[in-house]
């Protein structure tokens, strides 16, 4: 067994593979001796920054090429990263931060090489998903990951829905100066007291965990202006009938939006673009409480 270990050891880098090397999400003692090694021997590097990578891989004393690969030139550049491993060479993949093919291109490239038949392996590393999940406390035992959501549209709003109504827990990434509005969208769905906590800064000096609601969350970031790089972890739902256990705040939504002076139709209009629901349901909502009150 040993012997086993240490031989792959020495073997790698082996030619024609796709190494995927997970790096540091921010404390740069985070990346493993095994990666480190193997940065220092592939000809290669594909990274989704040169930039941004080239100083750590400059500190580790890298000697190889470092190739850009990103949204922005994934298709011109896969011929040329498959080529490379077509031909023997060494080949590593990084991303900006983390496990490369989560959130970002490295996906596409490996699905192409395994359907090129080259052979890929991942050395693992931090991810700020499972990093957010395990330490927010709430269950891991089944997750679901939604990554980036559409930034808006009918997309974002069947999406938003379905999350609402996931029993799992669900992990979201979200740009600070967007996390406000994904609280509230949330909290318009789900309710303020569903559980929930941000993790902030994940492995860096200022790490902070936010919650355990999203009402906490809302009411923190109300006075704390988000910064920084944050994962969002939102508590299943309990309730098997999530759309009845939700009109009390979709009600209030809408009546606070009638409060500051939208008619009742657009009042409809706005709850029903960012939670999706019909607008139709939430007419007959809304007129269902104006005919209480007449009573
Ligand atoms: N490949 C990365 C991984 O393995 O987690 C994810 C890359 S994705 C482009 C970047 C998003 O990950 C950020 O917008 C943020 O939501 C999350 N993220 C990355 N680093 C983080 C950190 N240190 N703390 C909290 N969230 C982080």
């Amino acid at each position: 067994m040993e012997d086993k270990k240490v031989l792959s050891e020495r073997l790698e880098p082996a030619p024609g593979v796709l190494y995927l090397v997970g790096t540091p999400i921010g404390h740069l003692g985070d990346l493993s001796p095994r990666a480190k090694s193997l940065l220092r021997k592939v000809s290669y590097i594909a990274c989704e920054d040169t930039r941004h990578s080239g100083q750590m891989l400059k500190n580790l004393g890298v000697q190889g090429s470092l190739l850009s690969f990103h949204r922005h030139n994934t298709k011109n550049r896969l011929p040329k990263l498959l080529h490379l491993l077509k031909e023997n060479q060494t080949l590593a993949l990084i991303t900006d931060a983390g496990l490369p093919g989560i959130s970002d291109p490295g996906q596409e490239l490996v699905s192409e090489a395994r359907k090129a038949g080259q052979e890929v392996i991942c050395v693992p590393g931090p991810c700020a998903a499972t990093t957010a999940l395990v330490s927010s406390g709430l269950p891991s035992n089944r997750f679901c990951f939604e990554g980036f959501l559409p930034s808006k549209g009918k997309a974002r709003a069947n999406l938003l829905k379905n999350i609402s109504k996931e029993e799992r827990t669900t992990i979201i990434y979200e740009s600070p100066h967007r996390l406000i509005k994904l609280l509230e969208e949330l909290a318009s769905l789900c309710g303020h007291d569903r559980p929930m906590q941000i993790a902030r800064e994940l492995t860096k000096r200022h790490e902070q965990q936010i919650g355990p609601t999203i009402g906490k969350a809302l009411e923190h970031f109300s006075k704390a202006k988000p910064i920084g790089e944050c994962t969002v972890v939102l508590g299943g739902t309990t309730s098997p009938s999530n759309n009845e256990a939700n009109e009390p705040n979709l009600l209030a939504d809408m009546q606070a939006l009638v409060a500051e002076g939208n008619t009742a139709s657009d009042a409809v209009k706005k709850v029903a673009n960012v939670t999706g629901h019909s607008r139709r349901h939430l007419y007959e909502l809304l007129h269902s409480k104006e005919l209480a009150n007449d009573i």
